[in-house]
Formats: C-alpha cells, sequence, structure tokens
C-alpha cells in the first residue's frame, strides 16, 4: 500500500485509479467489517472515517442502532481542513457503539476481524479504521481516542496510532463520548504519515471552546536524531504479559542504541486510573447522550405518549453497554454519591496529571505499554469489568490531557503485534513524532 506522504503527490489520474483498486480489495474483504460502507466523494486522496465524525451529507451514527437515519447536516473541521488539503473522505469504518469498548465487538454493525488473525479482536474502539489501515483497505484512517481507541486497536493491528494533546484536533462534528478527553487522530502506516495527518487537522478552531489556540506544526521539522531523556517504569510494567514485556525491553534496547538517556521512574497504582476514567466518562456519557430521545436525532419507536417514546427509543436504540454507562454515568452524578464518586475521580484527575507534569520535569518522553497483552480472541472480554481493566495503560494519558503515540515494536510467539507508546509534555507533539520516528527506523517489527 503507498503511503499517504506518497498518495498527496499523486495526479488526478493516478489516484483515480487508485481508489478504483482500493474498491476492488475492499470489496474482496468485506469478512472484515472494517468498512461499513464506502462512498467516494470528492477527487483527493482517500482517507477512512470513523463513523463518529460528521461527513456532510453522510450517514453517521457512532456505531449505533439509534442513529440509523441521521444524516450529517455539516462537516466536522477535521473533515474541511482534510479537503483543503486534497484528501476526500472515504466510507465509514466500524466502531464500539458510541466508542465505548476496547474491542469493536459492540457495534450495531457486528464485530470487526482483525487482519492478522480472524478469530481475534481489532482492538477498539477505532478497530475498523485500524483494521483497514492493517490490512491495506485505506491508505489511512481517522480514529477517536477518549480513553485509548486510537492506540490501543492501533496496537493490536500493527499500525501506528495518535492521540493529540488535548484542545489540539477540534472536536467540532465529533460525536461526543467524554468531551473533556475526547480527541481525534491519525491512524496510519507509519509515523511519519501519522505526523503528516495530525498537521492537517490540527490547530485552532473557533467553533471548540476547547481549543487550543496554536497551529504550529510538526511534519515538515521531523528529525530521527535528536537525543532525548525517556522515562521508562519498572513497576509498572509488571502487570503485562510476557510478549509485552518482551517487547518493552527491546525498546528500551533500541532507545539506548539510539543514545537517548533512559531514567527510570514510577508512577502509582494503575488501578485509581481505572476508577477515576469510568466515573468521569460515564458522567459525561450520559449527559451527551441524553440528547438521543427520538425527537432531534435517527431513530423513533413512538410509544403512547411522549414520555413512552423517550423510554420506547432508548431501550431499543441503545446496546447492552451504552445502557450500562448511562445507568453508571447517572449514578455517580446523582444527589448523596456525586461527592463520593464524581468529585473524588476529578481529585484523582487532578493527581494523575500532577504525578505526569512531575516526570516531565526531568525527562522528555515516556515509554509504556498500550494494553497489558495483545489482541485477545473474541468472546474473551465479555465481562465488563475485565474488557475496562485492559484499559489501564491509555486511559491515564487522557486524563492528563497528554500526546501519545502508539507504534509496532514486536510480534508475539503466536505472531500478532505488540504496539508501546511513547508520551509527551501537553503540546509537545514534535518531540513526541521526533521519538517515534527514531524508535521506528531503528527496530524491526516483525521479529
Ligand atoms: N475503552 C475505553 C472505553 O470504553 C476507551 C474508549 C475510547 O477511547 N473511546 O471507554
Amino acid at each position: 500500500m503507498i503511503t499517504l506522504k506518497e498518495a498527496l503527490k499523486l495526479s488526478k489520474e493516478e489516484l483515480e485509479n487508485f481508489k478504483n483498486d482500493l474498491k476492488a480489495k475492499i470489496e474482496a474483504n468485506t469478512d472484515l467489517n472494517a468498512y461499513i460502507d464506502v462512498k467516494n466523494v470528492g477527487e483527493g486522496v482517500p482517507v477512512a472515517i470513523k463513523d463518529n465524525i460528521q461527513v456532510k451529507d453522510w450517514s453517521v451514527t457512532s456505531g449505533s442502532n439509534i442513529l440509523q437515519g441521521y444524516i450529517a447536516p455539516y462537516n466536522a473541521t477535521v473533515i474541511e481542513k482534510m479537503k483543503a488539503a486534497g484528501i476526500s473522505p472515504f466510507g465509514r469504518t466500524n466502531m464500539d457503539e458510541f466508542a465505548m469498548g476496547s474491542t469493536t465487538e459492540s457495534s450495531f454493525y457486528g464485530k470487526t476481524l482483525n487482519p492478522h488473525a480472524k478469530d481475534c479482536v481489532p482492538g477498539g474502539s477505532s478497530g475498523g479504521s485500524a483494521a483497514a489501515v492493517a490490512a491495506g483497505l485505506a491508505i489511512a484512517a481517522l480514529g477517536s481516542d477518549t480513553g485509548g481507541s486510537i492506540r490501543q486497536p492501533a496496537a493490536f493491528c500493527g499500525i501506528v496510532g495518535m492521540k493529540p494533546t488535548y484542545g489540539r484536533v477540534s472536536r467540532y462534528g465529533l460525536g461526543a463520548y467524554a468531551s473533556s478527553l475526547d480527541q481525534i487522530g491519525p491512524m496510519t502506516q507509519n509515523v511519519e504519515d501519522a505526523a503528516i495527518l495530525y498537521d492537517i487537522i490540527s490547530g485552532h478552531d473557533a467553533k471548540d471552546s476547547t481549543s487550543a489556540d496554536m497551529n504550529d506544526k510538526v511534519s515538515d521539522k521531523l528529525d530521527a536524531n535528536r537525543k532525548l531523556r525517556i522515562a521508562i517504569l519498572p513497576k509498572y510494567i509488571e502487570n503485562a504479559s510476557d510478549d509485552v514485556k518482551k517487547a518493552y525491553q527491546k525498546a528500551v534496547d533500541a532507545l539506548k542504541a539510539l543514545g537517548h538517556e533512559i531514567v527510570e521512574k514510577e508512577m502509582m497504582d494503575a488501578k485509581f486510573d481505572i476508577s477515576a476514567y469510568y466515573i468521569t466518562a460515564t458522567a459525561e456519557a450520559t449527559t451527551n447522550l441524553a440528547r438521543y430521545d427520538g425527537i432531534r436525532y435517527g431513530n423513533r419507536v413512538v410509544g403512547k405518549d411522549l414520555n413512552d417514546t423517550f423510554i420506547q427509543t432508548r431501550s431499543n436504540g441503545f446496546g447492552d453497554e451504552v445502557k450500562r454507562r448511562i445507568l453508571l454515568g447517572n449514578f455517580v452524578l446523582s444527589s448523596g454519591y456525586y461527592e463520593a464518586y464524581y468529585v473524588k475521580a476529578q481529585k484523582t484527575r487532578h493527581i494523575i496529571k500532577d504525578e505526569y507534569a512531575k516526570i516531565f520535569e526531568d525527562v522528555d518522553l515516556i515509554l509504556s505499554p498500550v494494553a497489558p497483552t495483545t489482541a485477545n480472541k473474541f468472546g474473551a472480554l465479555s465481562n465488563p469489568m475485565d474488557m475496562y481493566l485492559s484499559d489501564i495503560y491509555t486511559i491515564s494519558v487522557n486524563l492528563a490531557g497528554l500526546p501519545a503515540i502508539s507504534l509496532p515494536i514486536s510480534k508475539s510467539d503466536d505472531n500478532m503485534p505488540v504496539g508501546l507508546q511513547l508520551i509527551a509534555k501537553p503540546y509537545d507533539e514534535q518531540t513526541l513524532f521526533d521519538g517515534a520516528l527514531g524508535l521506528e527506523k531503528q527496530i524491526d517489527y516483525t521479529n
């Protein structure tokens, strides 16, 4: 598959031929269920779009039954920016319903398969985007990351996935899950493409009140030879699988060989991250999902009166995981429990942020696992608590609003990809990409 960098240089005619080949390839691989549908709009370089990002006049459903029939009335800011850069949205990719999940099993459209092993999950929630890129069914894709949904499927599928600093990329036109955590980001074949796509979609947007007033770009300044101070977390990785630990050691050796300075640091027990995240995310999700009432958007089940219409629509339209989170979110926000759960989660969030800030006083980057294991088999995380616990290495990054990039490091004994992430200071995407590019060049991921 050609890279995004190469595709952006193709002539109109070359691009047209390429798109036709790509469509045929997608047609031959529909069993993966990476795309919900494929559309060929515009003349630009085709990039796949997660089904929670609005493309004007396209259906957009966040993988949910409740949004069937809803047509996006406008383009998300990232789509406008891509179009201006010669990219055209090309198909909607599958995802966990409302981006809630780590496996893409909760989609209304059925599960997506991992191209490396079809009995394994592609990760989630941006599993369709990851599988499409990994299988050569997309040059690149957009995903969204609230607690790991770009980085973890990227790691499970052996591609690059990057979550920008909170506020770097406009959320205007992104279906909201947890607004204080959500970021759109690139999912690509390599680090340089991620930097190129990040440059295209990032920048200040007056339509998003949390958008940072910064427009600096990274891709033309990439420097794989910078010498950095990088923190490693020996204690923190103890609960990871042997495959992940091995990859970690491989990455540490590669970073040393590159001449980086390696510094050992500690992080507090990640179990607090899980609690703080699942309280914060469900509280915000409850609020965001209240708008799906059968009146304004998508599907409606008409009941005997207005209240019954709300109940029937929501009971019928939302899947089990979404309902579970709406219940949880309402519980943690309810009077009498608010202080015990929500307020405490916010305090924990501050502690996590401070903890990162303290480490970053001394280092440029942190090397961390993305997930405790490689891609699991379908159904293995059917207990919701097990699924939540699998997010331990990604969610603190969102709670602290930091930029991070997941890249392929090695293959496990059973030949599944293992990805690790680098994490940087807020707004220091340049160092993040520089470090990742060096590591990518140093490492042969296929062994
Ligand atoms: N797995 C996490 C969750 O279910 C993260 C999802 C995401 O980043 N959108 O909330």
